[in-house]
């Protein structure tokens, strides 16, 4: 006896951090996405879609070469040109690009935009944080009044209030601007001088590179040794004072709940002045669910006329998963109609009533696998069908097919020429 042991092959798995949503968990996204479309489009914002890869010295020039992004999450590789192009890890930086690239400058210097997309940092993956995680993100130029600031901290908390969430707290800090940063630089240099040696290798290399980056870093060591260091909001010029104090007594008159959050740096090297953070206690370690600032120096970094910038992005995987915790699903929706239709004759029926009816926006489902009756009947309820359309043979030599409303179990019938009008009708009661 010859025994053929089959070797089980092994089923193809998505990469490490990368993750499929599922329809089953589609309905949230498409909420989040909904509400803050009409959000942005109320205050003005216009949708721009950006490419997915960008030339690596995009983002390295942007983000700055001393961030955890640049040296460390970015997913770059040369193409066959032997080009280095990288996947976006944000989606400022090829905003600005696009704001440069097209001259929007000269026909509007002022502009503000909202994007919907993944981003890509190769960061260790854990609850709330993925190699592959999605952002909605808003930006705008051309305005450096800081009203500006404020309003987008409202949105945010605007969009995530008419989501149902709480739980939230909005960190707000000044970051100064290339007049105040000097001196804030200095007395941070002095801060650490004697306290180098309980420094990470990371930090030390960035003291000559960037020093503001070591307020970032997230070695438990070297926290301890920064948790009294100097902050930028200590070191502010008299025109950030008064942008920041505008920014608070603004957000205190509008009812936004804050908190001035001296510590608050981000990871990213383009922000001036105004920098925030919404953090949730619902998510453990990954607290942050949207993240922005101003950055006032980019377009002209980038090549373009000095123009003042300002935006956030939200963590989208995030908010979802803040909203599941505070059970915010909304109800998958039913399907409202299942036809049943036993025989050829009635399954090709079927189909051009079921047809006409998805033509008119009627979720209509049938089978066409010929099954019985009972099985048909399961598989609506499987579906969670609304109303079933039950036409065999004989309903259809009587002229009189019977539509059934699954809940009450009460049936009417309908002739087959005005079937389809008649479902109409009931449908869009
Ligand atoms: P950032 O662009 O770093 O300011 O991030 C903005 C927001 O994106 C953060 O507040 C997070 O909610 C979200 N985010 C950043 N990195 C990740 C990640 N790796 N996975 C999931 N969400 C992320």
């Amino acid at each position: 006896m010859i025994l053929i042991l089959a070797k089980k092959k092994k089923t193809m798995q998505t990469i490490r951090g990368f993750r499929d949503i599922l329809p089953e968990n589609i309905a949230l996204w498409q909420k989040v996405e909904k509400e803050a479309t009409r959000l942005f489009d109320a205050f003005g914002f216009k949708e721009i879609r950006i490419p997915v890869l960008e030339k690596t010295q995009l983002f390295s020039r942007s983000i700055g070469e001393a961030t955890d992004i640049v040296e460390k999450e970015m997913y770059t590789f040369a193409d066959r040109k032997g080009d280095k192009l990288t996947l976006r890890p944000e989606a400022t930086a090829s905003i600005v690009r696009s704001y440069i690239q097209h001259k929007m400058y000269a026909t509007d210097p002022i502009r503000k935009f909202f994007m919907m997309g993944p981003m890509f940092r190769r960061e260790r993956p854990q609850k709330g944080r993925y190699r592959q995680f999605y952002q909605i993100d808003a930006e705008v130029f051309g305005v450096e009044s800081a009203y500006i600031d404020s309003q987008l901290i409202f949105i945010l908390t605007e969009l995530f209030k008419r989501l149902g969430l709480t739980g939230l707290s909005a960190h707000v800090n000044s970051l100064g601007c290339p007049d105040c940063r000097p001196s804030f630089q200095r007395a941070l240099l002095d801060f650490i001088a004697s306290k180098k040696d309980r420094l990470c290798d990371n930090c030390l290399r960035r003291i000559d590179k960037n020093p503001l980056r070591i307020l970032d870093c997230k070695v438990t060591s070297c926290k301890d040794v920064l948790q009294d260091a100097p902050a930028t909001l200590d070191h502010l010029c008299n025109h950030c004072e008064d942008h920041f104090a505008t920014v608070k007594t603004t957000l205190e008159t509008q009812g936004v709940d804050f908190i001035v959050d001296k510590s608050l740096v981000r990871g990213l090297d383009y922000y001036t002045r105004t920098a925030w953070e919404i953090q949730t206690t619902t998510l453990g370690a990954q607290s942050a669910v949207a993240g922005g600032g101003r950055y006032d120096g980019l377009v002209k970094e980038l090549g373009g006329p000095q123009t003042p910038g300002i935006g956030f992005a939200i963590g989208f995987d995030r908010l979802v998963e803040v909203m599941e915790q505070l059970d915010k699903a909304p109800q998958a929706t039913a399907l409202d109609l299942f036809l049943i239709c036993l025989g050829d004759m009635a399954t090709e029926k079927g189909y051009h009533w079921s047809c006409a009816l998805n033509q008119n926006g009627i979720r209509t489902e049938m089978d066409f696998r010929g099954k019985s009756m009972k099985a048909l009947m399961k598989r609506a309820n499987k579906l969670n069908a609304h109303y079933v359309l039950i036409a065999g043979e004989d309903e259809l030599i009587q002229n009189a097919i019977i539509l059934r409303d699954m809940n009450t179990k009460e049936q009417v019938s309908l002739p087959v020429e005005t079937l389809v009008p008649e479902l109409i009708k009931i449908f869009k009661k």
